[in-house]
């Protein structure tokens, strides 16, 4: 309970917390602690009673058995195979690390991260899309939001944590359970607030609602006048919901609300503008947010002679039968066996042959021979790498503001 509070940063984890664990990039799992669970990740078995009192942000390593050691190589060699052969390598010396050691990092829950790891249901709005939208339909902590439909309830979570009251609407009975069942054990029902059973009504500002707001409106039972400041459509027909936001009791009459329609295709967008025109919307835009991570790196600096030294060797190698690492290995030492010279002494004849200075080389061989990222012994430059894959899901986001009450008294 109280997972996401945000007011009352807790710092140690503790019994019943629900945390979230980070494997790796792509696996971050939600999990409630309890004193006899167990976690089971690709590294093992963590038991929960070793995260219990742990600072949020720790990092809980674990030395890893044979099998997952030989399993973690099998990865690697599959990974490697599918590199170009001979490709001249800069890989760092963690994966090696990391092979032997593995570790979990614990994690205080925050709307960002939810999104990372949450269970979907549905496609959801992600960070690059949901951080865009709150600041283009300035949603503050005095703002009444309206989001339709609810679905996995990744984006109720950013609203919730930056406005006044969120109402969201999900038609699909099952969905609109599990989310409000999400909500409750995050401490963000409204209606906990009002049971008593949460005392932060700043946190605990939901309100779910099961409804189809393309048939049966905004309008909800327990609230008279939903005084909505913003209004959010995640629908695929939201053209035919506007209309239904002209009730006087779902909007507020008295200042300039806003409205943000998230589509996928053009067509959509195309009768969502007609819709919001027809209903008086007008300051009418259309956006495609395409969200990448930019990574700071280095990259080695390689001259052009060093490059041609290296293909002379792969080249050398080649002519040796001896085309990737273990080959190579494997012809070395018939020829240290034939010619009599230790390990050391062969690959320095090797590279004076190829010239390049012994405390200098760079993956000489190919492939075998790993670079730290960063080693002083090289040139490197910084730069700026791009995710390939987009991580939003292209929508389209179309704007539009109206103010309903135009005699309104300044
Ligand atoms: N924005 C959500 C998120 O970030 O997790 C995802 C919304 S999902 C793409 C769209 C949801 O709208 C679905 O769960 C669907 O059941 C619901 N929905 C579709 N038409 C609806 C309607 N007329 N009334 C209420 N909900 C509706």
């Amino acid at each position: 309970q109280g997972a996401f509070v945000h007011t009352d940063y807790e710092n140690i984890v503790k019994e019943n917390d629900l945390v979230l664990v980070y494997i790796s990039k792509t696996n971050i799992r939600p999990v409630v602690l309890h004193k006899e669970g167990r976690l089971n990740t690709k590294y093992g078995t963590f038991l929960h009673s070793e995260i219990i009192g742990k600072q949020y942000g720790s990092q809980i390593g674990k030395f890893l058995n044979s099998n997952q050691v030989n399993r973690g190589k099998r990865h690697n060699k599959k990974n490697k195979d599918e590199k170009k052969e001979g490709e001249v390598g800069e890989e760092n010396n963690d994966e090696e690390d990391e092979k032997k050691f593995g570790f979990i990092h614990v994690l205080k829950p925050t709307p960002e991260l939810w999104t990372l790891s949450l269970p979907h249901r549905t496609q959801i709005v992600y960070t690059f899309d949901s951080s865009y939208i709150t600041e283009r339909l300035q949603i503050t902590s005095l703002s009444n939001v309206i989001e339709a439909g609810t679905g996995s309830g990744s984006l109720s979570h950013q609203f919730s944590r930056t406005c006044g009251k969120l109402f969201t609407y999900e038609f699909h009975e099952v969905r609109k359970q599990q989310a409000e069942l999400e909500f409750q054990q995050h401490g963000l029902l409204y209606q906990d607030y009002l049971d008593g059973k949460t005392d932060d009504k700043n946190v605990a500002n939901i309100i779910i609602n099961h409804r189809d707001v393309c048939k049966d409106g905004f309008l909800i039972d327990q609230v008279e006048n939903i005084n909505a400041d913003c209004v959010f459509l995640d629908l695929p027909a939201p053209w035919e919901a506007i209309p239904n936001l002209n009730d006087p009791r779902v909007m507020n009459q008295n200042k300039q609300v806003r409205v943000c329609c998230f589509s996928p295709c053009f067509e959509q967008v195309d009768k969502t503008i007609e819709a919001l025109e027809l209903n008086g919307w007008g300051s009418i835009e259309m956006v495609e947010i395409q969200g990448r991570n930019f990574e700071g790196r280095k990259r080695m600096v390689k001259s052009i002679d060093d490059a041609i030294k290296v293909l002379c060797d792969q080249k050398e190698r080649r002519n040796l039968g001896a085309s990737n690492y273990r080959k190579y290995k494997k012809v070395r030492n018939e020829l240290q066996e034939k010619d009599g010279i230790n390990d050391d002494e062969h690959d320095l004849k090797r590279l004076k042959t190829n010239s390049i200075p012994a405390d200098q080389k760079f993956n000489p061989f190919g492939k075998g021979m790993r670079v730290k990222e960063g080693d002083e012994k090289y040139e490197w430059s910084n730069v700026c790498k791009i995710e390939s894959e987009i991580k939003s899901h292209t929508s389209y986001l179309t704007f539009a503001t109206k103010i309903f009450n135009i005699t309104r008294q300044e």
